[in-house]
């Protein structure tokens, strides 16, 4: 077992602070990574306060950070894929069972026995959770290892590993491809990270808004139109000719007024998880044979898809890279959506501590 330098939380209301963490030695099976960017998630914020308490009741201390960047320092005896020196990604995982059908599918993000990059309990007795990636290192089994193509720029690439995939997927699985007609609700970490792929596969690509000055930004990143949603004359002249709608509002939202849009089986995806239940109009669903669901980021095998698929087409997250030191100020800069369009901490800054 190592020590590594980390930031960690002490309780729901403790700001993150600087310690060290225990790392286990590298098993035959395992990369050592130095971690140099990680990006931070809206779900960190979530956790550390233990939003989420119902659902995944926080464990402290809590290293959060589950969009890790960095390079491989050793390898275990049976690595194969890896070799020291390689740029490597970790995303919201860090192992599964490798057996059920879901792992047999490529689908390990749907595991009953998936290990979440922190707060899931440890395999290996290290610690009693896993710790993310606001620290130094990381230790992870190969197969949850992503290969980062050369030509990407590392602070954004870091956020490619959640919200990069949790856009990408949901896209790929309901075929959004050139000639079709997407929609893109909410412009923050998310949104604008679906404007990009739905523009790179080609799709004709509309983003909703409820703030008419993200208007040329939207534009920038790909959208070929942008509709402020408060405006119901607008939001009219695209009633029923979506074939896909990704859902990115985590706060409450009509959504009847998204699936009204929808054309013929289209079908709108939820990736924003807003706090209370939304209300559904079975009529808007029956109505044109539309489908509302739901999509966690996506298998190993799809996420290292996506990282070559943004290889190829230039694709990384805008960023706004801070040090570590200004954790907690960023987290309450999100909070209030005040970032564009993720944050990502340069690692180096921790070297200081
Ligand atoms: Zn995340
Ligand atoms: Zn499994």
């Amino acid at each position: 077992m190592t020590k590594t330098k980390a930031y960690s939380a002490a309780s729901a209301t403790s700001p993150l602070v600087s310690t060290t963490i225990p790392r286990r030695d590298p098993t035959e099976g395992d990369v050592q990574i130095e971690i140099l960017f990680c990006g931070i998630c809206h779900s960190d914020l979530h956790y550390v306060r233990d939003e989420w308490h119902d659902v995944m009741p926080a464990v402290y201390p809590c290293v959060p950070g589950h969009e890790i960047v960095g390079r491989v320092t050793t390898v275990g005896s049976a690595v194969s894929k890896f070799k020291a020196g390689d740029l490597v990604g970790v995303g919201c995982m860090v192992d599964s069972d490798h057996t059920c059908p879901n792992c047999r599918a490529g689908l390990e993000q749907f595991c009953p026995n998936m290990v979440l990059t922190y707060g899931s309990p440890d395999r290996h007795k290290t610690a009693p959770v896993t710790y993310g990636g606001y620290s130094d290192s990381i230790v992870v089994d190969e197969s949850f290892v992503l290969r980062i193509p050369a030509n990407l720029g590392l602070a954004g690439t870091a956020p490619l590993h959640c919200a990069g995939i949790t856009t990408y997927s949901p896209m790929r699985h309901w075929g959004v491809t050139t000639g079709k007609k997407v929609g893109v609700v909410g412009l923050g970490g998310l949104g604008h990270m679906g404007v990009k792929f739905a523009h790179a596969f080609g799709a004709h690509t509309v983003v909703f808004t409820t703030s008419p000055n993200k208007k040329e930004d939207a534009l920038r990143l790909g959208a070929d139109e942008v509709v402020v949603s408060r405006n119901a004359d607008e939001m009219q002249k695209h009633a029923g000719s979506l074939d896909f709608i990704l859902d990115c509002v985590a706060a409450e939202h009509d959504i009847n007024a998204y699936i009204n849009l929808l054309a013929r089986d289209g079908n709108i995806t939820l990736v924003g998880a807003p706090e209370k239940p939304l209300s559904v109009s079975a009529f808007s669903l029956i109505f044109g044979r539309r489908s509302l669901s739901g999509s966690p980021i996506g298998g190993i095998a799809e996420t290292q898809e996506m990282l070559d698929f943004c290889g190829a087409h230039n694709i990384t997250a805008d960023v706004e890279v801070i040090p570590i030191q200004k954790i907690n100020e960023a987290y309450e800069r999100m909070a209030k959506s005040d970032v564009k369009y993720r944050f990502s901490i340069d690692m180096a800054s921790l070297k200081s501590e």
